[in-house]
């Protein structure tokens, strides 16, 4: 594999980064992913709006202008010949000794690869998956994306443990969101709900993708909390994320939903992004 590193795009096995990197020691950094489907980069300019707006939240520069930014990730994706997969880019406050305080002028470190995986057509998309439930382990600026991501490891390693795909965070009763995705459950009247974005959330860049989705097909979505019985009795849920797109729900803790298959408006959602991804993206 061929990936970026500061400036130079080399081998894996000779890309260097110093063990004083501050996203190494403090985890002072921040990540994206943008899905590839068919070679193109799947909405990528809302990748790179959070990217910029979650070093902006830290107080770490931009590495390189955003311009820079998608060439970069093209250019990977073109070396790597990747059709299908993810882009991951990574940038940390930079490399400084050892000590809590940083230097406002440290140069920030950006680093990129792709990843082969199967998005489209799989069996979590298709039959739907099972979600374990946990209280919410993470801090308070959830709407950074920082690697910062132990309480979303240790949640999804025992959320897999126990049979389940992936695992949805609860706060004083409220669902917050996935470990690695967006929340989504459907009442009685077909109407779509999750959660407001906010300091407690990621603001997913496949809800807003599928927000608009739903206002187009006059499918009514509103923004409101909703608490774990009220997923428990949902008639569909749902999650999104850059890598697993819409998948459907048929099982929340030990409660089954919609009554164990997909639902059919999470059904129609989900052809719809996957046909918008296709046609709509980036080459
Ligand atoms: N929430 C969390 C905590 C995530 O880690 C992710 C993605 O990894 C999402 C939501 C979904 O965001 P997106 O749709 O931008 O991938």
């Amino acid at each position: 594999r061929t990936v970026y590193v500061n400036g130079s795009f080399v081998a894996e096995e000779d890309a260097r980064i110093s063990i004083f990197d501050r996203g190494f020691l403090f985890a002072d950094g921040i990540y994206e992913v943008t899905a590839v489907i068919d070679g193109r980069l799947v909405d990528n300019d809302l990748h790179l709006a959070r990217l910029e707006r979650s070093l902006r939240e830290i107080g770490i520069p931009m590495p390189v202008a955003k311009e820079r930014i998608l060439e970069i990730q093209a250019e990977l994706v073109r070396r790597n010949v990747l059709r299908e997969g993810v882009v991951y880019l990574q940038v940390t406050r930079g490399v400084a000794d050892r000590d809590f305080n940083y230097a406002e002028s440290m140069e920030p470190c950006l680093v990129g690869f792709t990843q082969e995986k199967k998005l489209v057509d799989t069996a979590a998309g298709r039959d739907g998956v099972a979600v374990d439930v946990a209280d919410d382990p993470r801090w308070a600026r959830r709407d950074i994306k920082t690697v910062m991501l132990l309480g979303q490891v240790l949640a999804k390693k025992n959320a897999k443990n126990n049979g389940f795909h992936e695992v949805w965070f609860v706060e004083d009763g409220y669902v917050t969101e996935g470990a690695s995705s967006t929340a989504f459950i459907v009442n009685d009247q077909g109407t779509i709900i999750t959660r407001p974005n906010s300091h407690a959330v990621l603001p997913g860049c496949t809800r807003r993708a599928l927000r608009k989705i739903a206002e187009d097909e006059g499918v009514k979505i509103e923004e409101r909390t909703f608490t774990i019985e009220e997923a428990y009795t949902a008639k569909e849920a749902f999650l999104t994320s850059a890598s697993s797109l819409v998948t459907p729900i048929i099982k929340i803790a030990e409660r089954t939903i919609a009554e164990g298959t997909p639902g059919p408006i999470t059904r129609r959602l989900q052809a719809i992004y996957l046909d918008l991804a296709r046609t709509q993206s980036e080459p």
